[in-house]
């Protein structure tokens, strides 16, 4: 069977790619570089250097993918409040010229990355996906609107999805930015030598999902979860302040943060409902935050150690 990823150069994309190729699924990846990097293509895959903006035809004429996993995307909530319309380009436009060529070639299921920003302020923790949808940035905006693009499209032509609204996601190859940068930030720092800024007590909390656990979920999606909306999340509440406790252990330093006043627009706590993920997926046991984190400092410690990053 074979699968084409959008965004498989990306930090989640290229861990679904590695995903799938330990599953023994063949893989087509296609990724405009925009955020994405070459170092994160993995050599056994076809790479295609396409926006999926533009007209697919031909490539999925060629390639005759049976699935489709949509990551590619504007990432950046930030980066939306300043340019809503390039937003629209991406989350909107990008995903509606990913379901035509899905209906054209006659794709069996296409899997999608939505985010739990879609929620905006929780009323109720944790949250769970009948919650009610108040975005508060472009972003959450356009990946709802996406979303129901997609149901549209399954309505109309039959099209089989899944649909994963991701909370925090943090692991290696993450870019110090986007959704969950703080992690990669807090990471960066501490083996420069450098303290992190926190802001506010840091006792506000987030659900914060190793990266592994969310490509698994998206090669379980696959097969399973028709027609679903779900939740990646951990179901744990963390705060910023024992993330830093933890990598302090992990790191063997005594990480002094600067303390910030908190930023106007943070959410204080923030949690997903992840049970009926583990009902639709049969899904297995997440990575706890500290075997995350580990796993994560290790691969910083190497970028850092051959020069990749500095
Ligand atoms: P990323 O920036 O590392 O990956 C996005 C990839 O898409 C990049 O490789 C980029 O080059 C590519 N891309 C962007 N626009 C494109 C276009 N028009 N045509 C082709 N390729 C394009 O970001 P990520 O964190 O890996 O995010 C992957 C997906 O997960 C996104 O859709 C994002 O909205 C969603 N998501 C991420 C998080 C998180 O915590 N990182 C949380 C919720 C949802």
């Amino acid at each position: 069977m074979k699968v084409l990823v959008t965004g498989g150069a990306g930090f989640i994309g290229s861990h679904i790619v590695d995903a799938l190729l330990d599953s023994h699924y063949e893989v087509v990846v296609v990724d405009n570089l925009v955020t994405g990097h070459i170092k994160n293509i993995h050599p056994s895959v076809r790479f295609y250097q396409l926006d999926v903006r533009r007209d697919l035809d031909d490539l999925f004429g060629k390639e005759k993918p049976d699935y489709v996993i949509h990551q590619a995307g504007q990432v950046s909530v930030s980066q939306s409040l300043i340019d809503p319309l390039y937003d629209c380009e991406e989350n909107i436009i990008g995903t509606l010229s990913i379901l035509q060529a899905c209906v054209r070639h006659h794709v069996k299921k296409m899997v999608f990355a939505s985010t739990a920003a879609i929620y905006g302020n929780p009323v109720y923790l944790p949250v769970d996906e009948g919650h009610p949808l108040h975005p508060i940035s472009f972003y959450g905006l356009t990946k709802w609107h996406a979303e129901k693009c997609i149901q549209l499209f399954s309505e109309a032509h039959q099209l089989d999805y899944t649909i994963l609204r991701y909370a925090n996601v943090y692991g290696p190859r993450q870019d110090a930015r986007g959704e969950a940068g703080a992690i990669a930030i807090f990471i960066e720092k501490v083996i420069k030598g450098e303290r992190p800024v926190l802001f506010g007590d840091g006792k506000q909390t987030r659900d914060f999902v190793y990266v592994k656990d969310v490509a698994r979920a998206n090669v379980a999606a696959l097969t399973n979860g028709n027609q679903e909306i779900l939740n990646v999340g951990t179901g744990q509440e963390s705060s910023l302040e024992e993330v830093i406790g933890q990598l302090g252990e992990i790191s063997g330093k005594n990480i002094q943060p600067i303390l910030s006043p908190e930023r106007a627009g943070d959410i204080r706590s923030s949690v997903l409902n992840n049970e009926r993920l583990q009902l639709k997926l049969n899904r297995f046991p997440f990575y706890s935050l500290k075997d995350g984190l580990v796993e994560t400092v290790k691969f910083y410690e190497q970028e850092f150690l051959t020069g990749l990053r500095g």
